[in-house]
């Protein structure tokens, strides 16, 4: 920490302080916490007096615009440091970890975890299974709610962490027990009732096993869920329904089922009708399918204003019709050709690699542009229809050795553990390069591969709805 106001420092040596880690990864340019002289590696202890448990913690403490903050620097010095500011101002600081203190683990044993169908001896981390209701309201993952103590209900509620987004997978008890393989699993719409007696939303998903938790008994869950959609309070807001996945990897007799084409249509079937009814009842379809569902019976994905405001896009439903209208808006007006030629290869999952073939056509028009499109299976989790977030280094690697890769390769981040250069298998992006020869060049959105080849500087004479 390098200081440039006077701060009341207290110079404690040789002593190691046993803390909760809330270590500040970087700190943004002029920002506050540039001006004092906040530094990467500093760790947060209190707040005006208050530890903060994690992001959801600070961010609130914060708020006041008198700050006490007590720091511990690399060289385990303490420092007090007071600052005046407005009360809406950020400091500027981004930490290490969103949870200062340990991550709420899940109590659960679903035997369609995927956690559990990875192969051994991977990294720690890959093997985590995270239940965290402050995770749920930070980034969207999915909680069950079985490890709930009564002082997480007390934080949920007085701090309104609210939308949550919620695994239900049935409202059955007997069937949300024998799902999750856990006692405690069913009494999920007594936990929603609660969410609504303390106005805190959530969004659900079912995760569709064949013969456990279908047909009548997901028509019974979406329909007693929408009786928590009530014009007085919204309490549950949207529900997705996803295909189980379900990999090599998996034990045997675990009493699951993969989802066929012929599955996969039925319950379409199903569920569309559902959502006409709750249109008509609810003026809201409530709940839909997640993109697999139409790309694994091969059926064309609904219109995009069928899926009204997007509500769980996130989690995979409807991100390819939305990814597809950006993409056919952005190739409105393409130029004629680009200046410096460019030969590229662009990666998906093979899911999604037919929906990609017409925008492709499109831009390989462009005279000085080529684009490789690969749609790869997964032979890494034994998948041979898989989304484009599953592949990893390794399928990477089969899939693309001695192909035609022009000068490198894009894909998206969604391949990428959040924030690292690490694919799901654990290798990193420089062994791929290093294995296939060539770039890789990460895109953050999908939608950022038409700007990144063919942006406005790279243009000559545009042509209009070409
Ligand atoms: S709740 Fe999630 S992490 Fe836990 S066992 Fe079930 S699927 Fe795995």
């Amino acid at each position: 920490m390098n200081y440039k106001k006077d701060s009341n420092d207290l110079l404690v040596p040789n002593v190691t302080y046993k803390i909760d880690p809330a270590e500040i990864e970087s700190i943004e340019a002029n920002s506050i916490a540039q001006e004092i002289g906040f530094e990467s590696g500093d760790s947060i202890i209190s707040i005006n007096g208050k530890k903060p448990r994690d992001l959801i913690d600070y961010q609130i403490l914060i708020s006041d615009e008198i700050l006490e903050i007590s720091v511990l620097d690399k060289n385990l010095e303490i420092h007090n440091i007071s600052i005046e500011k407005d009360q809406d101002a950020n400091l500027g600081i981004n930490f290490k970890d969103a949870l200062f203190d340990s991550i709420k683990q899940c109590n659960n044993r679903c035997p369609f975890c995927f956690i559990d169908q990875q192969p051994s001896g991977k990294r720690k981390s890959l093997y985590v299974k995270d239940d965290d209701y402050r995770l749920s309201f930070l980034y969207g993952s999915y909680l069950t709610l079985t490890n709930l103590k009564k002082e997480d209900w007390e934080r949920i509620s007085s701090q309104k962490l609210s939308p949550l987004f919620i695994s239900v997978h049935a409202t059955d008890p007997a069937t949300r027990e024998k799902l999750l393989k856990n006692k405690k699993a069913g009494v999920i719409i007594d936990q929603i009732a609660w969410f609504e007696r303390n106005s805190i939303q959530i969004h659900a998903q079912i995760v569709v096993c064949p013969d456990i938790n279908d047909g009548k008994i997901l028509e019974k869950s979406i329909f007693e869920l929408a009786e928590y959609y009530k014009k007085t309070a919204k309490t549950v807001l949207s529900v997705a329904i996803v295909p189980v996945g379900l990999t090599k990897f998996r034990p045997e007799n675990d009493g699951l089922k993969s989802i066929t084409s012929d599955y996969a249509i039925k319950t379409i079937q199903q569920v569309e009708k559902i959502q006409a009814s709750l249109q008509i009842s609810h003026g809201t379809r409530f709940c839909w399918l997640s993109d697999e569902w139409y790309l694994i019976a091969g059926k064309n994905l609904p219109s995009y204003k069928s899926y009204e405001n997007m509500p769980q896009e996130s989690n995979g439903v409807g991100s390819i019709r939305s990814f597809l209208k950006t993409l056919s808006e952005k190739t409105k007006n393409l130029p004629k050709k680009i200046k410096e030629p460019k030969n590229i290869s662009w990666i998906v999952g093979k899911l999604v690699y037919e929906a990609l073939i017409p925008t492709v056509k499109k831009l390989n028009l462009i005279d000085g542009l080529k684009i490789n499109l690969y749609g790869l299976p997964s032979i890494y989790w034994g998948q041979e229809q898989v989304v484009t977030g599953l592949l990893t280094g390794e399928d990477l690697i089969n899939g693309l050795k001695n192909k035609d890769l022009g000068e490198a390769i894009y894909i998206p981040s969604i391949m990428l553990k959040i924030n690292t250069d690490l694919f799901l298998d654990d290798k990193n992006i420089k062994e791929v390069e290093n294995q296939l020869n060539t770039k890789i060049h990460v895109l953050d959105d999908s939608n950022d591969i038409i700007d990144t080849l063919i942006g406005k500087s790279n243009n000559t004479d545009i042509i209009k709805n070409a």
